[in-house]
């Protein structure tokens, strides 16, 4: 059975260029199979081996059940996750060839992380297969303390949701270097600083009410970070991309170990 790679992450911080990237990437003498989730996504910009395209007509379901383009879009996300069944059939068949399955998802993340189909296809995927979550995240933009702290609680909320492995991917490190998100995990004072600096934090007139909830949560979010895998990547040059495959081969032994007891129960 190949190791299933579910890709989230906010609108525009790269899933689809990092799928591309992990698509022409030869492992054991083969390439990823490839999924693609996304019923809105103009050009696919890799050979997908399975795309929702094909069996679902975003527009077509927008006319049908009129509805605008984001209930078009959960709309047929939710017909497809009816045949996902079928789905995992055919990606567990493709692991005779191929070690790793790679599931683009749709551009804005909650239509996947709160949704039903979402839901029924992460499970249906986990009780069938090894299955990591990536999420991955736009290093330029969340250079400001408070989007980076926004950024983390979303990653947070959708590890305690999944019960799966967990990779944090920060992309586009070859126009910002991720080093600066890593401090800031491994060290609350400097995000403390950092906070300041951005006037989030204590400004002349007193603490404001952001700054000090964004404090309080650094520290919730300090046992989250503690044993959290993070890489920075380039989807664009393909840096960092073979310290991603390490990651995803240790969360696989850690699917295997402390979690697929518990979904294969849930079949
Ligand atoms: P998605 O909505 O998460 O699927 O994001 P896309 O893959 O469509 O990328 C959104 C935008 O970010 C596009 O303009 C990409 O060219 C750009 N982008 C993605 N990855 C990288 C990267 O590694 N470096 C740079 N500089 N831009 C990137
Ligand atoms: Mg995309």
């Amino acid at each position: 059975k190949p190791i299933c790679l579910i890709i989230l992450g906010m609108a525009g911080a790269g899933k689809t260029s990092f799928t591309r990237r992990l698509s022409s990437k030869v492992i054991n003498g083969s390439r990823p199979y490839l999924v693609n989730l996304d019923p809105a996504c103009r050009e696919v910009p890799y050979p997908a081996n399975i795309d929702i395209r094909d069996t679902v007509d975003y527009k077509e379901v927008m006319k049908q059940y009129g509805l605008g383009p984001n209930g078009g879009i959960v709309t047929a996300l939710n017909l497809f996750s009816t045949k996902f069944g079928q789905v995992v059939d055919l990606i567990e068949k493709a692991g005779k060839k191929h070690k790793y399955c790679v599931i683009d998802t749709p551009g804005q993340i909650e239509v996947f992380t709160w949704s039903a189909s979402g839901t029924i296809v992460t499970e249906t995927l986990a009780s069938s297969c090894p299955t990591v979550v990536v999420y991955v995240m736009d290093t330029v933009r969340s250079v400001s303390p408070v989007t980076f702290m926004s950024n983390m609680l979303y990653a947070c909320s959708i590890l305690y949701k999944t019960r799966l492995p967990f990779i944090v991917v920060m992309n586009k490190i070859d126009v910002v270097n991720n080093s600066y998100a890593v401090e800031w995990m491994r060290d609350f004072e400097a995000f403390q600083e950092a906070l300041n600096a951005d006037g989030g934090g204590e400004t002349e007139g007193g603490n404001t009410y952001i700054g000090n909830l964004t404090q309080s949560m650094a520290l919730a979010l300090d046992s989250f970070y503690s044993d959290l895998k993070c890489c920075g990547v380039s989807a664009h040059t393909g840096e960092g991309i073979d310290e991603f495959f390490k990651l995803v081969d240790e969360s696989a032994e850690e699917y295997e170990r402390e979690y697929k007891a518990d979904w294969l129960k849930m079949r």
